[in-house]
């Protein structure tokens, strides 16, 4: 089994008949790294809310780490949450009362890991987000790029089959934002696979695959080969759907 995300025709339509996603086919392999990109309204939140298990499609088939969401009840999908999507949000969303170490530990409760190993791994996924020396920080005593990275170490504690990333760097200014591009890369690199969901056409570009919305219908770019010398990705393949 290669693909950790597989849609295959998937449609979203709300009630009241606006059609947010249709008839996506994609699939996305344990290990890669990619962004779904486009404009407010495009349907990238409807693209995160069916890859996360938060919603089920209309029409279509959503296979996430092999499991089709359709044959899972509720109790079993959010197990399949829980022990493996990491989940990183725009807003953070930690607890203000709580330790960086006490925010990571807590996001392993629900895949039932006891409290020792629970805290042995936090430590481990703040060490690797480079937040060894803030393990007792207040999340009021860190900047917004240490809030963000925290998030990133819960989200990776548990060891996720998929880490989704909605608009990582939106709350941040460039150079921090720029820091969490660099760790959600690296992340990539130590094997973790990655999609970021963002409007910003160069964070995307600064990934080798990009996935385009666009009125709910999907497009896509891969990188063929960098440029020498820059930093900006060049995107010279494309797929065609369907
Ligand atoms: P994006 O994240 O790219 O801004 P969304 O997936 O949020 O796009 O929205 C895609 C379309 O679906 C928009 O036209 C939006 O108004 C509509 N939409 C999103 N959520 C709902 C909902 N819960 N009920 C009805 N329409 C929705």
């Amino acid at each position: 089994m290669k693909a950790v995300v597989e849609l295959e025709g998937v449609t979203k339509e709300y009630p009241g008949g606006v059609v947010a996603v249709r008839g996506v086919s994609l699939s996305v392999e344990y290990g890669e790294v990619a962004a779904i990109v486009g404009p407010s309204g495009s349907g990238k939140s409807t693209m995160l809310h069916l890859i996360g298990t938060l919603d089920r499609p209309s029409a279509g088939v959503v296979r996430i780490d092999g499991y089709d969401v359709a044959a899972l009840s509720d109790r079993q999908l959010s197990a399949l949450r829980a022990r493996r999507i990491g989940f990183v949000f725009q807003q953070f969303h930690l607890a203000n009362g709580q330790s960086a170490l006490d925010n990571v530990a807590d996001g392993l409760l629900y895949a039932g890991v006891p409290l020792k190993e629970r805290k042995r791994r936090a430590e481990a996924a703040l060490d690797r987000v480079g937040l060894a020396h803030r393990l007792d920080h207040m999340p009021h005593e860190l900047s917004g790029g240490e809030r963000q990275r925290v998030a990133i170490a819960r989200a990776v504690a548990g060891e996720p089959a998929l880490l989704l990333a909605d608009e990582p760097t939106g709350n941040l200014d460039s150079a921090s934002g720029g820091g969490v591009m660099a760790l959600l890369r690296e992340l990539h690199a130590s094997g973790t696979t990655v999609l970021v969901i963002t409007h910003d056409h160069d964070i995307a570009a600064s990934l080798p695959r990009q996935v385009s919305m666009l009125d709910g219908r999907w497009s896509e770019w891969r990188r063929c080969s960098p440029l020498p010398g820059s930093a900006r990705a060049t995107c010279c393949g494309s797929a065609v759907p369907g």
